[in-house]
């Protein structure tokens, strides 16, 4: 086991939140989420996100980030968590205010709370004729979910994705929880966070997604990812834009590991590419000697 690094209380700064959307298929995430994307930019940047890479980080009027976690539905998300990473801060939840709570919704939200993720309800499609907001809040409290505006701990905002209405205020409670859990991580370290993403591109190599979780992860870092290792050539944006390093809550594409790291895959950083090379070695060997046992059974 790689051991970590404890972090003096002084070094802490505050980070932006880590937020994942959740929910039935056709209730709206993709829409959220472009829309989001869309009205929404990193300062001094020009130029919207060119491309999926699993996670991305915006920035509101006022200068405060939110970390979008963007990977298909939310079995990457129990995948991740089957790994081991607690990746995500907080939950947004989407309900389409023209249909019900649905099976899909519940496991969402069983996952969220099971991570112990707080949730912030999205009623959406509110535009529609057949819209009933009450109807979703009354299947909330009927699972023991009662929203704040019912008197409840949890927030909820009616939104329509689509048109744009109330994803500001959304996001400002998505903010205000996020306020709630004090988020801080160490820029002053070598970094460690986790696998979002990996591929093998036919120009560049293997690719991974990495989400930084604390520390600053900096091109030429010798990094360990599950069985996989290297040096990072180069790292870039979700702008496509070449990066030197990638701060807390940051995402990055790294180029240089010589393998493809599974989502949910914690990565750190090591002094030299030896040490990185003796892990996954080590890693490799003990896959290895489990195959072998369950060979023989
Ligand atoms: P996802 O499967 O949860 O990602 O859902 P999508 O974002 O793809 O939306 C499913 C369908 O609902 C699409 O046809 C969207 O245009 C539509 N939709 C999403 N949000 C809204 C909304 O706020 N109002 C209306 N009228 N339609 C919406």
């Amino acid at each position: 086991a790689i051991t970590e690094e404890e972090d003096d209380e002084n070094d802490l700064i505050p980070r932006a939140p880590i937020v994942t959307v959740m929910g039935h298929v056709d209730h709206g995430k993709t829409s959220l989420l472009d829309h989001i994307r869309n009205t929404n930019v990193i300062a001094g940047e020009a130029g919207g996100i060119t491309q999926h890479i699993g996670a991305y980080n915006v920035m509101l009027g006022d200068g405060r980030k939110i970390t979008f976690l963007d990977t298909p539905g939310h079995e990457a998300f129990t995948a991740m968590r089957a790994r081991g990473a607690q990746v995500t801060d907080i939950a947004i939840i989407i309900i389409a205010a023209d249909d019900s709570v649905m099976p899909t919704t519940r496991e969402a939200i069983a996952h969220a709370q099971a991570a112990n993720v707080p949730m912030v309800f999205a009623i959406n499609k509110i535009d529609k004729p057949g819209a009933n907001p009450d109807k979703i809040r009354e299947d909330l409290a009927n699972m023991n979910l009662l929203v704040e505006e019912w008197g409840g701990k949890y927030q909820c905002q009616e939104i329509s994705a689509k048109k744009g209405v109330g994803v500001d205020d959304l996001l400002e409670k998505v903010l205000l929880e996020a306020e709630m859990l004090d988020l801080k991580a160490n820029p002053n370290r070598k970094a460690t966070g986790s696998i979002i993403e990996s591929s093998l591109d036919k120009g560049r190599g293997y690719v991974s997604t990495v989400l930084v979780s604390n520390g600053t992860l900096k091109v030429g870092d010798n990094v360990i990812a599950g069985t996989s290792w290297g040096r990072i050539k180069a790292m870039f944006n979700e702008r496509n834009q070449r990066i030197e390093k990638a701060c807390p809550a940051e995402p990055a594409i790294i180029l240089g590991l010589n393998g493809a790291p599974t989502a949910g895959d914690s990565f750190h950083v090591l002094e030299t590419e030896q040490e990185a090379r003796d892990i996954a070695n080590k890693r490799l060997q003990l896959q290895r000697e489990q195959g072998l046992r369950t060979q023989k059974r």
